[in-house]
């Protein structure tokens, strides 16, 4: 079901916390709703992909105020490449790229609709004035290269976590998933510079984030850090073995440093995709000369609809993953971490979205399925940021002693 009001989304939660007969009337708009990982296009906060416009786009102001999206994680996102002073360069400046763009967007641009964040007090003070908030994370820390004072400084332009690795393993961490012709570990978990790197990020109250990289990269991190750590934007191993899941050991170590495992409603991570679904997604993509569904937004309006019509049906013979998969992933972390650790995601522009929660505007889905499954108004501001906040806010202390 998709809404076109707040009004409307608002008036659905209500009705399904009437249905649960939980009592629970808790509502977007009013609680502190954070996504902890959104995406941005590298052209992001220029006219070509205005988050003040309503565009093609999953995430921009008038979806998180329609939706009742009250805050997202911005991410500086970098492609893994090669490890080589050149390859470092070029990360660091594509990372600066992405910071002057989210910096633009809460700075210049939209300063009376989005201010940025850079504690948990400054993210419930914007809230309480009624305006959207904006946070910062870096995804893969190869921006950093081998310096590591670059970490101190994406910290002041406010970044306030880094996912270690991305696809591919990097001088900090293995990744989950080896880049075509890496071997499956190369460090065996996390280098010595990522070791340092972590002691970096602790001394400054930066999270230290797990998600993308290998199991054993990820319980060193944990035992390594003296902070909470988060997993961004991750899902249940034992529901649905990708090797991008956090399987039970690695979600107990993380619960039990007071960290915080963000569920991504990423389609691929909740449910298995066949082969012959890829085929035909790929068949559909080369037809009309892309490589990735992330680059649909950035096409004419013509290939958009031929793209749109071509899902349709490849969705008719298998269904994507819904709000009530993304809801049994929630329910087993919080039936194995208990309610304090754990939160929500979209990895919307990253590839993330599921049936009734595609965009920024559709949020109030979440939460009515939330309210439907019986979690109660003070549950529900507890994944919705609540535990968040508090392993921020965690992280901040520990930077402080
Ligand atoms: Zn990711």
């Amino acid at each position: 079901m998709r809404f076109r009001t707040g009004m409307a989304v608002i008036l659905a939660a209500v009705c399904a916390a009437g249905q649960a007969g939980e009592g629970a009337t808790v509502m977007n708009g009013k609680i502190l709703t954070i996504d902890s990982h959104i995406d941005i296009p590298p052209d992001f906060a220029t006219p070509a992909a205005d988050p003040g416009r309503r565009g093609a786009t999953q995430v921009d102001l008038d979806k998180m105020e329609e939706g009742g999206l009250a805050a997202g994680f911005f991410i500086v996102y970098v492609r893994q490449g090669p490890r080589t002073g050149a390859g470092y360069a070029r990360a660091r400046d594509a990372a600066l790229t992405k910071f002057a763009a989210i910096r633009r967007m809460t700075d210049e641009l939209y300063p009376d609709r989005i201010g940025l964040a850079l504690t948990a007090a400054d993210a419930r003070r914007i809230h309480a004035e009624g305006k959207l908030i904006a946070l910062i994370g870096i995804e893969n820390g190869y921006v950093i290269g081998r310096d590591l004072s670059l970490i101190e400084r994406y910290y002041q332009l406010g970044a306030r976590y880094m996912t270690l690795a991305h696809d591919g393993h990097n001088d900090l961490a293995d990744s989950a998933r080896a880049a075509p012709g890496e071997p499956a570990a190369l460090h065996g978990g996390l280098s010595e510079l990522g070791r340092t790197a972590i002691a970096k990020m602790n001394r400054l109250g930066m999270l230290v984030d797990i998600s993308h990289v290998s199991r054993d990269a990820a319980l060193e991190t944990i035992a390594a850090s003296s902070a909470p750590v988060i997993a961004s934007h991750s899902s249940v191993r034992t529901l649905y073995d990708h090797p991008r899941n956090l399987d039970d050991e690695t979600m107990r170590a993380l619960a039990a440093k007071g960290g915080v495992m963000q569920i991504v409603a990423y389609d691929s991570h909740l449910r298995k995709i066949s082969e012959e679904e890829t085929a035909a997604l790929k068949a559909l993509l080369t037809s009309l000369g892309m490589n990735s569904p992330a680059e649909v937004p950035g096409k004419a309006l013509v290939i958009q609809e031929r793209y749109a019509k071509g899902i349709q049906t490849i969705r008719e013979h298998w269904p994507r993953a819904n709000l009530e998969n993304l809801g049994d992933h929630i329910d087993y972390a919080v039936r194995l971490l208990g309610i304090d650790h754990v939160g929500i995601a979209s990895d919307f522009g990253g590839g993330g979205g599921i049936d009734g929660w595609d965009n920024a505007a559709e949020t109030g889905n979440v939460t009515a399925m939330l309210t439907r499954r019986g979690y109660s108004d003070a549950d529900i501001e507890k994944l919705w940021g609540g535990n968040l906040l508090r392993a921020l806010a965690e992280a901040a202390a520990v930077a402080g002693k």
